[in-house]
C-alpha cells in the first residue's frame, strides 16, 4: 500500500475513511487476482464488483492516481470484509465498531483468528500471549518451526531484532517479504513463537487491511500460513471455514476472491546482504533476462524438484520463474501446483516446445513433465539435480553461453546423482551444458533410508561407525551424553543393518553431515519436526563461539577408481569427540565445525585449481543458506584471488532449480 493510499484511508474526511481495499496504479494486488490476461479488471476477481461512479470517474480521468487501476473500489461498490466464528455465524457489530477492530480487540484476547489477505489465509494470535501462541502450535499441529510476525512499523521491529539500514529498506519496500533477523531480547515475546531460536522473521503490514489490524498494536501478532501443517495455504472462505475450523475461533474474511495464491516471501541477510529463501508474494512471477547466447530459445516448461517447488517457463527469451508452491508430496500441494502451472500456461500464452525435469524418476514433478511430454508429444530433457543448481546460479548473474566453466560447490540435503546414487555435497566443473564431477564428501550410508532423514541421531551413528567402528567409540566414550541418550534406539539392529548394507544406501550430503554433528552435540538427536531444523539450530548455536574457532582436521584423498578426490571426516570426528570429551562447550564445538567445513571445501579449490580451468566458484544448494558456511568461504575464496558466486535472488535451496533445468536443457536443444 502506497503513502498516497495510507494517507487518504487515515483522513476521516475521505470517502475511502478506513477501507481496507484501498488501492491505485501504485499499489494494490495484481497477480493474486488475476485469472487471464490482459489484465483488465474484467480478467480479474474485481469483475464482481461493478464501479459506482465516482470511482468510474477516478478509473476514466488521465490526471487521477488511480486511472486504470483495475482493482478501483470503494466502500460504496467494492468488496467488504465481515466477522465470522468458528460456526460460520457472523458477528453483529455494535454502533461504530468494525470488523476489523473487533478482530483486533478479539487477538487482545487470546483469540487465533483466520485472516483473509493477499494471497491467502493467515493464522493470527498476539505473539506476546504464550498461551494463545501455545495453542495455535498445537492445533496446527506445528510443534516448532518458527512463526513469521507481523509488526505495525520499523521502529517497533527494532524492539525485537537487529535491524540494519539494508534489512530496514527491505523490510519498507514494496514487496514486503518476511525479513529473517538476528533477534533481540524481548522478554514479552512468547518463547513458543520460535523456540530455540536466534532469529525471528518479520513482516510489517503490506495491505490496508493489515495496516487496519495493526493500528492498535505495539507488540507482533503472530502471522503464519493459514494451513494445516504441510497442506497449501487456504484462499478462499469456504476452503478457510472447512480446513481451518478447529484450528481458528474467528475468521476475518472478505469477498475479493484470490484467484492466485501467493505465500509470503521469505528473505535472511548475509553480511547484510539479503539473500532470498522464497520467493512468492511481491517478487514472482517476474520475467529473467536471459543471457547472451540464449537468444533463440524455444518455448519451454521446467517442473522444478520435490521440495520448496518452484516451476519456470521461458516464454519470448525471458525465464519466467513461478512463485513457491511448496512439497509435492502433500496432494493438496501437487494439486495446487498442476493448476498453477495451467494458469501460468493461459496467462503467458505458452505452448512448451520441450520439457526439463529432475532426474530422480520418483519426484511426482518429473512423473508429471514425463506424462506431459507423452500426452502432447513433446521432447523432455532429464537434468542433473545439482548441475540444476549450479546452472540457476549462473543465470542469476548473468553468465553467457559459452563462458568458460565454472567449479559449482553444490551442497544440500540429497539430490539424485548418476547411476541412481544419492549426491548432496559435490564439486562440479560446469558450464550450462557440461559437467564432470571433481570431488565429493565422502559418502556414508542412510541407515533405514528416508528415516535417516528426519532422525539425525542415525546420521551420527553411521559416521561414527564409518570412521571407527560403533563399538569401540561407544566403549571409549561411555560417558557422553550423546551415547548415554541412545540407550532406548535400536542402535546394535542399526550397525547390522550398516555392515550387512540393508537398507543403508551410501550418500555425499552435506545436509546428513551436519545433521550427523548436530546429533552428537545432542541437538535435535531425536527427530527433526521440519526440513533442516538440525542444521539450523547447529548453526545458530555456533555463531556466538565463531571468533574463537579453529578448524579440525581433515584428510583429502584422491579415489583412483572413480576418478575422484574425497573429503574425509575420520580425523574431524577423533578431534570432536576428543573434544566433547575434555567439556569444551557445544557452542565452540559447533564453530569448529563449520570452520573445518569452510577449511575443507577451500582446500578442494585449491587442489582443483591446480588441474583444472575455472574462472570463478558458484557455492549453490540449501546449505549455501548457512551464513556461516557461505560467508566463511567466501572469505577464504576471495582472499585467494577466487570470485565467488551465491544465489541471492533466487533461493539457493531447491526453490532454484527449476530456472537451472531450463537452461541446463536449452543449452542442449537451442542455438
Ligand atoms: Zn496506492
Ligand atoms: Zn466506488
Ligand atoms: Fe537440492
Amino acid at each position: 500500500t502506497c503513502a498516497a493510499c495510507l494517507r487518504e484511508m487515515r483522513d476521516p474526511a475521505d470517502r475511502r475513511y478506513r477501507y481496507p481495499f484501498i488501492n491505485c496504479t501504485h499499489c494494490g494486488p495484481r497477480f493474486s487476482i488475476i485469472r487471464a490476461i490482459p489484465y483488465d479488471r474484467a480478467n480479474t476477481s474485481m469483475q464482481a464488483f461493478t464501479m459506482c461512479e465516482a470511482c468510474q470517474q477516478e478509473y476514466q480521468n488521465p490526471a487521477d492516481r488511480r486511472f486504470h487501476a483495475q482493482p478501483l473500489a470503494c466502500p460504496m461498490c467494492g468488496p467488504g470484509v465481515w466477522l465470522e466464528n468458528a460456526a460460520a455465524e457472523k458477528i453483529p457489530l455494535e454502533g461504530h465498531q468494525d470488523a476489523i477492530a473487533l478482530a483486533s480487540a478479539l487477538l487482545k484476547q487470546g483469540a487465533i483468528v483466520a485472516i483473509k489477505g493477499l494471497g491467502g489465509f493467515h493464522l493470527a494470535c498476539d505473539a506476546s500471549n504464550e498461551a494463545a501462541v501455545k495453542r495455535l502450535r498445537q492445533r496446527k499441529q506445528r510443534p516448532e518451526k518458527p512463526f513469521a510476525l507481523m509488526v505495525r512499523n520499523g521502529e517497533i521491529a527494532s524492539n525485537y531484532v537487529h535491524l540494519t539500514l539494508n534489512a530496514n529498506a527491505l523490510l519498507h519496500s514494496a514487496a514486503a517479504p518476511i525479513v529473517v533477523l538476528k533477534s533481540r531480547h524481548a522478554p514479552e515475546l512468547a518463547t513458543a513463537v520460535a523456540p530455540a531460536q536466534n532469529y525471528l522473521g518479520l513482516m510489517l503490514p503490506y495491505t490496508p487491511l493489515h495496516h487496519l489490524l495493526l493500528e492498535s498494536w505495539n507488540t507482533p501478532l503472530v502471522m503464519t500460513s493459514g494451513n494445516r501443517s504441510g497442506e497449501v495455504q487456504c484462499i478462499s472462505n469456504d476452503e478457510a471455514r472447512i480446513q481451518l475450523n478447529d484450528i481458528a475461533d474467528y475468521f476475518l474474511l472478505h469477498d475479493r476472491e484470490i484467484i492466485n495464491r501467493l505465500d509470503d516471501s521469505v528473505v535472511q541477510f548475509m553480511d547484510d546482504q539479503a539473500q532470498w529463501l522464497r520467493c512468492a508474494r511481491g517478487v514472482t512471477p517476474a520475467p529473467i533476462a536471459l543471457p547472451p547466447g540464449f537468444e533463440n530459445a524455444p518455448p519451454l516448461l521446467a517442473l522444478g524438484g520435490e521440495l520448496k517447488n518452484t516451476f519456470c517457463l521461458i516464454a519470448d527469451g525471458k525465464a519466467i520463474y513461478s512463485h513457491h508452491q511448496g512439497d509435492l508430496e502433500d496432494a493438496s500441494v501437487y494439486y495446487s501446483y498442476r493448476n498453477a502451472i495451467n494458469r501460468f500456461e493461459k496467462l503467458y500464452h505458452h505452448a512448451p516446445a520441450l520439457i526439463a525435469i529432475d532426474q530422480h524418476p520418483d519426484y511426482l514433478s518429473s512423473k508429471l513433465g514425463w506424462q506431459i511430454s507423452q500426452q502432447k508429444n513433446i521432447p523432455l530433457f532429464n537434468v542433473q539435480h545439482h548441475h540444476a543448481h549450479i546452472a540457476a546460479c549462473l543465470l542469476e548473474y548473468g553468465i553467457p553461453r559459452d563462458a568458460a566453466p565454472v567449479l559449482g560447490i553444490a551442497l544440500d540435503g540429497l539430490g539424485y546423482g548418476a547411476e541412481g546414487e544419492l549426491w548432496g555435497g559435490e564439486f562440479i566443473l560446469a558450464d550450462y551444458r557440461h559437467s564432470q564431477r571433481l570431488a565429493r564428501l565422502q559418502p556414508v550410508a542412510l541407515p533405514g533410508g528416508a528415516r535417516a532423514m528426519k532422525e539425525p541421531w542415525r546420521n551420527a551413528v553411521a559416521s561414527l561407525h564409518q570412521a571407527f567402528c560403533w563399538r569401540e567409540i561407544a566403549t571409549r566414550y561411555p560417558q557422553l551424553e550423546f551415547f548415554q541418550s541412545l540407550e532406548e534406539k535400536p542402535v546394535e539392529t542399526l550397525v547390522q543393518m550398516l555392515d550387512q548394507n540393508i537398507n543403508s544406501p551410501p550418500a555425499s550430503s552435506a545436509g546428513r553431515l551436519f545433521d550427523a554433528v548436530a546429533a552428537v552435540l545432542g541437538i535435535c538427536e531425536h527427530r527433526i519436526s521440519y526440513e533442516g531444523q538440525a542444521a539450523i539450530l547447529l548453526e545458530q548455536c555456533a555463531e556466538s563461539a565463531w571468533d574463537n574457532a579453529q578448524a579440525y582436521p581433515f584428510e583429502i584423498k584422491f579415489n583412483k577408481t572413480l576418478n575422484l578426490h574425497e573429503i574425509i571426516w575420520n580425523s574431524f570426528w577423533a578431534a570432536l569427540l576428543n573434544d566433547l570429551n575434555n567439556e569444551k562447550t557445544i557452542a565452540l564445538i559447533a564453530a569448529n565445525f563449520h570452520k573445518t567445513l569452510v577449511a575443507a571445501l577451500a582446500s578442494v579449490v585449491d587442489l582443483l585449481q591446480t588441474k583444472h580451468a575455472f574462472c570463478c566458484v558458484a557455492l549453490t544448494g540449501g546449505v549455501l543458506q548457512n551464513r556461516l558456511v557461505a560467508s566463511g568461504l567466501i572469505k577464504v575464496l576471495t582472499e585467494k584471488g577466487v570470485s565467488v558466486l551465491l544465489p541471492r535472488r533466487m533461493p539457493a535451496n531447491d526453490g532454484g532449480i527449476a530456472l537451472g533445468q531450463a537452461m541446463i536443457a536449452l543449452a542442449h536443444y537451442s542455438n
